[in-house]
């Protein structure tokens, strides 16, 4: 076992969910097919990954949001944030005009 061995177990999760680059997939093929070691390693890490997925059913849960209701959603919340701000300085606006106004008397 070497460091290349190390980066092949690393990349072992890449490799097996398909979602490596595609140089990344040539060079794990290309270790695999004169490592043993990496291809049992491999052999029974796609194993335990099948088997989990059996049982858990799918990893990635699946989108079943609503883009308008999140889009609602995000439009209410930019709403209420305007009149907060608006508050805030309303607010500051008194404070100051009062200070000014006690300053001056
Ligand atoms: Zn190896």
């Amino acid at each position: 076992m070497n460091s290349e061995c190390d980066i092949i177990m690393d990349l072992a999760g890449v490799y097996f969910d398909k979602t490596a680059a595609y140089e990344t997939n040539a060079y794990i093929n290309e270790h695999l097919k004169h490592c043993e070691n990496c291809r049992n390693f491999y052999k029974q890490f796609s194993q335990y990954k099948s088997d989990k997925k059996i049982n858990s059913g799918c990893e990635i849960p699946k989108w079943e949001g609503n883009y308008d209701e999140i889009a609602y959603r995000l439009k209410r919340r930019k709403r209420i944030m305007n009149l907060i701000g608006l508050a805030y300085g309303i607010s500051m606006l008194s404070i100051v005009a009062w200070a000014i106004r006690k300053a001056n008397q």
